[in-house]
């Protein structure tokens, strides 16, 4: 499958050390669930969630009366299945009932945003959809030919302005084109230069305000994007944009490249804020809609 693809180098920073374990050690002991903690630390699942699956999987194995790596494995994919809950609902995007949808990119420079945003303007146009860009980097005039570029590639309409202009400004006009020309979806890029935090979250909270009174209801959804390869230590760097904006959906770009994609359990089990899609490459058709169940048989298929 794709997510097989995508989370192949996680899966073999799990699975292969797993499976070691299992020939090593007969028994289910403490020096196993020792073992196993540490691996789920070094496939970036974090500490707490690593403690609370292995706390888990131990209760598991006394009550249940596990014998087998088979049935220990299984309950270990079970467990990690858990912690994103039983409603896929919520890992998918939402839409407008009726109107223009407007969907607002954030996160630190370098992580993936525009080219998120691309692959989704790529897809939503396949689908038949009107989409509409709107570039509200414009800190950076690169950012801005970025997404001049992206819009060319998929065949999308773009509003941008010159370099420095108020983002707010541009979102502005960007939804009031959409409404009277009738656009069915707005993807709004932003800046994410973390050394201006407080600038940073005034200039976010500004853009939803405009936005939202354009729009009532608007945004719809705010997607936080989230580097896979800097693991946890991406997630503290993001968590300005938590403050400053109420992040509906993550998005991890380049699972394709790390071992790393343990994070996506965490950020489920310590900010419960739904990953939606996941990036596993540079093309345009790299983007793949978020499943716990997918996510899972991709890490120990
Ligand atoms: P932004 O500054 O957050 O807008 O980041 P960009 O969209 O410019 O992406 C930064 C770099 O990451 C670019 O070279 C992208 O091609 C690359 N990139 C983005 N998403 C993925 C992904 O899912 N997989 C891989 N391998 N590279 C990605």
């Amino acid at each position: 499958s794709a997510f097989g693809r995508g989370l192949a180098k996680t899966r073999h920073a799990l699975v292969d050390p797993l499976e070691g374990l299992f020939r090593r050690r007969a028994a289910f002991d403490d020096d196993f669930f020792l073992e196993l903690e540490e691996i789920l630390i070094a496939a970036d699942v974090g500490v707490k969630t690593s403690a609370w699956l292995v706390e888990s999987l131990r209760a598991d194995v006394r009550k249940k009366g596990l014998t087998t790596p088979e049935e220990v494995r299984e309950a270990l994919a079970a467990r990690i299945l858990e912690v994103f809950g039983d409603d896929e609902s919520r890992f998918r995007l939402t839409f407008a009932p009726e109107g223009p949808t407007v969907i607002l990119f954030v996160g630190v420079n370098g992580t993936g945003k525009t080219t998120t945003l691309g692959k989704l303007a790529y897809r939503l146009k396949g689908e038949g959809k009107r989409v509409l860009l709107a570039a509200g980097d414009t800190f950076r005039a690169g950012a801005i030919d970025q997404l001049r570029l992206w819009g060319e590639r998929v065949g999308a309409d773009v509003v941008a302005r010159e370099e420095g202009a108020d983002p707010a400004a541009v979102l502005y006009e960007a939804v009031d084109r959409a409404q009277r020309e009738g656009y069915d979806v707005v993807l709004g890029d932003t800046a994410g230069r973390l050394h201006a935090k407080q600038h940073l979250m005034n200039e976010l909270r500004k853009i939803v305000r405009v936005v939202g009174q354009k729009l009532p209801g608007a945004p719809h959804e705010v997607l936080l994007v989230l580097d896979g390869t800097t693991g946890q230590n991406g997630l503290r760097q993001a968590e300005v944009f938590l403050e400053a904006a109420r992040v509906t959906g993550i998005a991890v770009t380049k699972l394709d490249g790390t071992a790393r994609g343990g994070v996506v359990v965490t950020i489920q089990k310590e900010l419960d804020i739904p990953v939606k899609l996941v990036g596993v490459g540079e093309g345009r058709e790299d983007l793949l809609d978020f499943s716990p169940a997918a996510f899972v048989a991709g890490l120990f298929g």
